[in-house]
């Protein structure tokens, strides 16, 4: 590739802030509601023309409970599912086999919500601003520079969150970061898509009484009968036979959850193996290629599983959602091993409970792998290591590609939002840098919004 030199420019400072928040997605929202209050100036920055970043592309919020069945994830992200359920735009937790616990949301509501919040708590918005370098002295991060229609401009800030899923500010501010396994192979990307007029009811009870016929992985199959939002994941069976008869499909298992509709079912069934969410080239080679296997699915859907033989393609996502990409490399990097030894951390700020849920790099299919009960994230798996000035929550955060398997889904991201915008407020009103910020102090205030700590055995 060549090389062109840009020259040096003086850019306007749009803002200046005690606390920026970087990307809109279920961690950035509850870190700038976490960050607010105090008389704090708080501002959320977000790429898309909305908030909301993976829970507007069609997914159940996966880990509000444990694998005992209590709930371990509160505080600001289950005020959040308050907030929905009161709309009509959220179901309650539904324990699962599988996936620990379901709740269902709604796209559009999650937005408005999200909108809600930042009015509420006096949070300045910018969407359609994208983040594309740091402001920086020495090693100490002090704001950032955006891109959009206005140009290139600087914000200024005593702290900033990382929230953007790829870990983009850590990185650009020269983070260390790792990416994929340990051949650099990442979680395979999906365009989620919906479907509507689905007899569901019809669905659940074929599979119900046709445990032969109707493979699902780990979930007893009378588990459907007993209440309407459920995902079901295997029919493995029905794959093979009509691949048998000549159906592309891209993937060995059917993944199909119920929606806030009563006739809607969404889908994750595309997968394109490959695809570097930081690379635009490859991004763009994955959105196509996801698109059209949907077609594929839905032809697939129709014609093999019960219930959907009316069904029509409702709504595709807007995005190609993107599992993995980089992992920013922490003052403490969590492991399968202290996910699975249900490890306890003194400096503990999340506890969470979802399995390791690995979509291969190469494809072939999925393992999970389940923790007893629930394990600590610590404070120190949100502070990049050899930085200072800057937070991460989400994806993003310290984890190996094992743990971020786990860590990775919304409740678990939400939980981190919570805890890095609480631990950036401390750390401006004690004006300290977030490294120094008085963890029993965090702990306390997070307990405070009633986040769950597990008692020591
Ligand atoms: C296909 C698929 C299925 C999944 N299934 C589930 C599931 O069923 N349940 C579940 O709980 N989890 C699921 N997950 C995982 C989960 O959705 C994500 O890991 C989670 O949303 C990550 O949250 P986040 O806030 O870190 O990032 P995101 O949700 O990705 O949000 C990041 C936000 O930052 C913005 N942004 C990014 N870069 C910049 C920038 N440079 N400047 C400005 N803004 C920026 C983005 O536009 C986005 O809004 C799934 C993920 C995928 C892809």
């Amino acid at each position: 590739m060549r090389n062109f030199v840009e020259p040096s420019r003086t850019l306007p400072v749009r803002a200046e802030v005690d606390v920026l928040v970087v990307g809109g997605g279920p961690a950035g929202i509850i870190a700038a509601q976490a960050a607010s209050g105090n008389g704090l100036k708080v501002m959320l920055i977000e790429g898309r023309s909305y908030l909301g970043g993976n829970l507007t592309i069609g997914l159940p919020i996966l880990g509000f409970l444990g694998r005992k069945g209590n709930q371990i994830i509160n505080g600001l992200p289950q005020q959040f599912v308050d907030r929905l359920r009161a709309k009509g735009g959220a179901t309650g937790h539904r324990p699962c086999p599988l996936h620990v616990s379901l709740t269902m949301v709604d796209p559009e509501k999650s937005k408005d919500v999200a909108y809600e919040i930042v009015k509420e708590c006096g949070i300045q918005l910018l969407l359609n601003v994208f983040c594309s370098a740091t402001i920086k002295s020495g090693n100490t991060v002090n704001g950032v520079i955006i891109e959009s229609k206005a140009g290139r401009e600087a914000i200024l800030a005593k702290t900033v969150i990382d929230c953007t899923g790829d870990g983009d500010v850590a990185a650009r501010a020269g983070a260390i970061f790792e990416k994929g396994n340990k051949e650099g192979g990442m979680q395979p990307p999906t365009t989620m898509f919906s479907m509507r007029g689905i007899d569901i009811p019809k669905l659940r009870m074929e599979v119900a009484e046709n445990p032969e016929k109707y493979d699902v992985d780990i979930i007893p199959n009378k588990f459907f009968l007993g209440d309407q939002n459920f995902t079901f994941v295997g029919m493995r069976k029905l794959i093979k036979e009509a691949r048998s008869k000549g159906y592309k499909i891209d993937v060995d298992r059917t993944i199909i959850m119920t929606g806030m509709t009563p006739d809607e079912m969404w889908v994750n069934m595309s997968r394109v193996c490959g695809v570097d969410g930081t690379e635009p080239s490859s991004e763009t080679v994955g959105e196509i290629e996801a698109r059209l296997q949907n077609y594929d699915a839905a032809r697939y859907l129709i014609d093999f599983v019960p219930g959907f033989e009316n069904a029509w393609i409702y709504k595709i996502a807007p995005f190609l959602g993107i599992r993995e990409t980089r992992r920013i490399v922490g003052e403490y990097m969590l492991t399968e091993e202290d996910i699975l030894a249900c490890r306890h951390f003194e400096d503990v700020v999340a506890v969470a409970s979802y399995p390791m849920d690995l979509h291969h790099p190469k494809g072939g299919d999925c393992t999970l792998t389940w923790c007893e009960d629930c394990y600590d994230i610590p404070y120190r798996c949100l502070i990049p290591k050899g930085l200072e000035g800057l937070l991460l929550a989400g994806r993003c955060a310290s984890t190996t590609h094992e743990a971020m398997a786990s860590t990775r889904v919304m409740s678990i991201c939400m939980a981190m939002g919570e805890a890095a915008g609480k631990a950036a407020k401390l750390a401006v009103l004690s004006g300290v840098m977030p490294s120094k910020v008085d963890v029993p102090a965090l702990q306390k205030s997070l307990l405070s919004e009633g986040v769950y700590f597990r008692p020591k055995e």
